[in-house]
């Protein structure tokens, strides 16, 4: 057989930290979107021996672990390795090596870390990150994301757009191509390509290669605004779940995910915790919709006993969509979205009400900055909700003056792009809006919008 080209041109990547361990990701793709379907990634189809190596070192003087992973046809050869025996809070770091049929590769290497202890009082530096539109923008945020080396990145969701190239782009919403043929995505190969197309972008592979991500998904990974099996668009939902299981499969074939899609699930909501810090809790908006049911029964049910049961001094949920109540004024009242929190006021009761204090809200998808105290029914204050912008898709265009001046406590609006960079410790809660000033060519330059903390349950502006 013809020797292939370089088989690692979609990165490396890490996740789902635990004190004693991590997952690493890669996958062999010499050409990264090859356009037979059966052939993904241009890989032959037979399983490939994949070496991997963590070390304590950047020189890889002191490898702690090593073994050999099998990157499978059926897995568009991604391979997926649970490394455990590691120590808690502790930098690593991670390479992959193949022999034939490539001559001999070696990836670039990956920055991962440990979390801490269950006893650790450590703060947590951390990044969040959401609503990554490839056509939209350069992924500068990104870069300048992974120079911050956080302890843990939070991805929110929107981490692919399934849309095709519009016949006519908006001026300035179309600045980079897609691959061949800039189609809506529809089939596992229509998915995979398009996640191959966002890993080819340098400045998302230094992201994924700096630091440990916890992903969770929104709706772009499948469909814009699908709630449960039914697209926004009303088609038939027996057709659009065979759509949807090719994206979620795509998905976990693309992220350093702990486990594996089994039928037509992809089981996503789970806890991370990071010592008596913080309870990060991750949620999945998307997959369990059904009428004014966001999470699903069960999905619901372990939230509150996790909230209720909390010991850390942070709850913080991981999740894409606006929390705080949003009234958008208008001449015949205040509107709603009803595809965010607002559409589901009853279940977010129930959470703010099992959280009851100490809670943290992440959130994306609105593609601008805001930061939002939150109240229980009685008015009692039960936490705060910080909300990120965009890595690079545009936003709606509608300014924040008139939503700040009709919902009180909504505290903050920036209309940049960039991502969150923040810090939980077992005093202070505080959030960066890092933030780049302009994502229509490369080398935006980084600065700090805004930086608040908590106070009492309240969100509270800090000096930049
Ligand atoms: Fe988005
Ligand atoms: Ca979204």
């Amino acid at each position: 057989m013809a020797k292939l080209g370089y088989p690692f041109t979609l990165g490396v990547a890490s996740g789902e930290p635990a004190p004693d361990g991590v997952i690493l990701w890669t996958r062999l793709a010499p050409v990264p979107f090859d356009p037979d379907p059966a052939r993904p990634g241009g890989m032959p189809a037979r399983s490939v021996p994949v070496r991997w190596q963590v070390a304590e070192d950047p020189a890889f003087a002191r490898i702690v672990r090593q073994g050999t992973a099998s990157a499978a046809q059926a897995w568009a050869h991604s391979v997926h390795v649970r490394v455990d025996g590691l120590r808690p809070a502790t930098d690593y770091h991670y390479r992959f090596s193949v022999g034939a049929p490539f001559g001999a590769e070696t990836s670039p290497a990956g920055r991962t870390r440990t979390a801490p202890a269950r006893d650790s009082t450590a703060p947590v530096r951390f990044a969040v990150a959401s609503c990554q539109r490839y056509e939209h923008g350069h992924f500068t945020a990104h870069r300048h994301l992974a120079a911050e080396l956080p302890d843990v990145v939070f991805h929110l969701g929107d981490s692919i757009y399934e849309y095709g190239r519009p016949a006519v782009p908006k001026p300035g919403r179309y600045v980079r191509p897609l691959e061949p043929p800039e189609r809506e995505c529809l089939s596992l190969h229509d998915y995979r390509n398009r996640h191959a197309r966002y890993r080819t972008d340098a400045d998302l592979r230094a992201a994924h290669a700096a630091a440990p991500w916890v992903v969770t998904w929104d709706d772009h990974e499948v469909d814009d605004n699908y709630a449960g099996v039914r697209p926004a668009d009303g088609s038939p939902p027996a057709a659009f779940l065979r759509r949807r299981t090719a994206a979620y499969r795509a998905y976990y074939e693309h992220m350093p995910l702990r486990v594996r899609p089994v039928g037509e699930e992809l089981r996503m909501y789970r806890w991370r915790p990071y010592g008596g810090v913080a309870d990060f809790l991750v949620l999945d908006a998307r997959q369990y919709r059904a009428g004014a049911d966001m999470l699903g029964p069960a999905q619901e049910r372990w939230l509150l006993d996790r909230l209720r049961s909390a010991r850390a001094r942070w709850k913080v949920l991981v999740q894409p969509l606006f929390f705080a109540r949003r009234a958008f004024p208008g001449p015949l009242g205040p509107t709603f979205s009803t595809d965010a929190w607002d559409g589901f006021a009853e279940q977010r009761a129930r959470v703010l009400a099992a959280a009851g204090e100490r809670l943290v809200v992440l959130s994306g998808d609105v593609h601008n900055n805001w930061a939002c105290d939150l109240d229980d029914d009685a008015g009692r204050p039960v936490g705060v909700e910080f909300v990120g912008t965009a890595i690079t898709s545009a936003p709606s265009g509608a300014g924040g003056g008139p939503i700040l001046a009709a919902n009180p406590h909504i505290k903050f609006f920036d209309d940049h792009r960039g991502y969150l960079a923040g810090t939980a410790g077992p005093a202070g809660f505080e959030i960066a809006y890092r933030v780049v000033d302009f994502v229509d060519r490369p080398s935006g330059q980084l600065g700090t919008a805004a930086r608040f903390g908590v106070r009492e349950d309240r969100v509270v502006r800090l000096d930049v």
